[in-house]
Order: C-alpha cells, then structure tokens, then sequence
C-alpha cells in the first residue's frame, strides 16, 4: 500500500536518539555579533564518554553551558534521552536536566566546609533523610573521589588543587546526574596527581554507568578516557570520530596541525 501514516510531530527525532543520551542538532549560538556555535551536531550514546578538543576560543564551554541549560541555542535542537529539553519552543531548566557540571575552575563555596558544599549538590529527597543520612551519603561521595571522610570538616584552602577538585566532583555526583560535564576538570593539577585522578574520576562514572562529556586540552587524557573524540574549530565540530581515528587520521590539514600542537 502506498498509503502514508500521518507524520507523528515527535517521531524522527525519537528515532533518531533511540540509543543516544544526548543529540545536539544544527545548534547556533551569538553573542552580540559574535557566532561562536555555528551549527554543531553530536549524538553522545548512553553511558558513553566523548571528549572534546580544541584551540581556546573555539566555543567548546559554550557548547558545555548550552547543554547544561545555562544558555539558550539560538537555533537548533538539544535533546536528552530522545525528548528536546531546549530549541523548537521546549525549554527544561537547567536543575529539571539531570545533569552534573564541574566548572573550568571548579569553585567550592569558600565560607561551607568540604562537607556541606557537598551537601549543597544533594537531592531534596536526601536532605529529607536528617543530618545523619546526610553526613553518611557525604562520606560515601568522598570515598567514590577517593578522599578520606575526615575531610569533610575541612574548609576549601585547607586542600590541595587536587583535592578540591576531588571535592567539586563529589559535589557534581551528588545530584546523582544522568550525564557528567567536565570542563578541563584536571588542568590545574601537575602531571602525576592528573592520571591518578583522571582514573579515579573515570572509574566512578562508569561504575556508575553516567555518560560523560569532557573538554581537555590534554590529548592522553582524551585517548585514555573517551570512546569518542570531537575536535571543535571555529564553532563547529571539525571531526568526530573515535580516538584511534581522529588522531591517525586526522580530516583536515588544520585538525593535523592542531592535534600534533596540543602533544
Ligand atoms: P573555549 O571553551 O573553546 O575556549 P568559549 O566557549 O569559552 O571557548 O568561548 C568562545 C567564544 O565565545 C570566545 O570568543 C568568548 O569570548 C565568547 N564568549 C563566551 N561566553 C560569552 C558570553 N557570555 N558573552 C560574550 N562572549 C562570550
């Protein structure tokens, strides 16, 4: 039969992100008259960790802040788990998304101590459970980053970069998020604490099964945590593609040369 089904309004969209987290698609963002975001699509499966690389400037923490919901597109569609949350008329507010955001500089609130900026990212429904359910889900988010609950009395400039880092991570877990944004979460630690808690970090999201999305400036730590790279130029995705891919094969002349810089 040639009959047609009338067109479903939601349909090709859903059947698209049957699998995917996140879909981001033809998303343009200005500010002023200055088009940072110039149509980015990205499909990021279930569970799954993509890293995106690129020059400063190239618009890789405004596309992180759009997902968040801390910026509206302009044009174009997000979606998350297959219903758009902002673009064609939808909007979800940024805490309605799930979604846990380590900032660039990671900044704890100076005046709370470890635990109760901690505290902070938690669920209402844990906060309901009283001071002692709420000390014992802070100590355990400090083991899951690996730090010693004793910590949680000590203010922030007690710690080490590191450690602080640790701590805006536990924070951003304790929303319990379906899908983790990291904004160059490592860079302020020296090399060696870097890998160290770069597996740390790693290993606590997918044993927790959250699918994350990493900007990084570092290209091991792309190779070593993502199971697919995005390289961002100019507001676009330059490339997209699994990291064995992207770094031997780079597309262009431009992603050689900025891949074999960032070494
Ligand atoms: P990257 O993370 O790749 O370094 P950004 O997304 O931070 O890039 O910035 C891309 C461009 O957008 C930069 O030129 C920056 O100055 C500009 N920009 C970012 N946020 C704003 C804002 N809120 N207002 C005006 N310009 C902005």
């Amino acid at each position: 039969s040639t009959r047609r089904l009338p067109e479903p309004r939601v349909a090709p969209s859903v059947a698209a992100t049957t699998n995917s987290h996140l879909q981001i698609t033809d998303v343009t963002k200005n500010f002023g008259s200055q088009a940072v975001l110039k149509g980015v699509n990205l499909s990021v499966a279930k569970g799954g960790t993509t890293a995106i690389v690129g020059p400063s400037g190239s618009g890789k923490t405004t596309l992180l802040r759009l997902i968040a919901g801390f910026e509206h597109p302009d044009t174009g569609t997000i979606s998350l788990n297959g219903t758009t949350v902002a673009g064609d008329g939808a909007w979800l507010p940024a805490h309605k998304r799930q979604i846990g955001y380590v900032a660039q500089d990671g900044a704890l609130f100076p005046h709370l101590n470890v635990g109760q900026n901690i505290a902070f990212g938690l669920n209402p429904a844990r906060l309901e459970g009283g001071r002692r359910a709420v000390n014992a889900r802070v100590a355990e988010l400090l083991e899951m980053v690996s730090l010693d609950p004793s910590m949680a009395k000590r203010r922030p400039h007690q710690l080490s970069g590191g450690q602080q880092q640790r701590v805006a991570l536990a924070r951003a877990l304790a929303r319990e998020p379906e899908l983790m944004l990291l904004d160059e979460p490592f860079s302020a630690l020296d090399a060696g604490l870097r890998v160290a808690t770069r597996r740390a970090v790693a290993k606590v999201l997918a044993e927790a099964g959250v699918t994350t999305i990493l900007v990084t400036h570092d290209q091991a730590e792309a190779l070593s945590f993502a199971d697919q790279v995005a390289v961002m130029r100019g507001g676009k995705l330059a490339q997209i593609g699994n990291p064995f891919v992207v770094y031997t094969r780079p597309a262009d002349r431009a992603t050689a040369e900025f891949l074999g810089d960032a070494v």
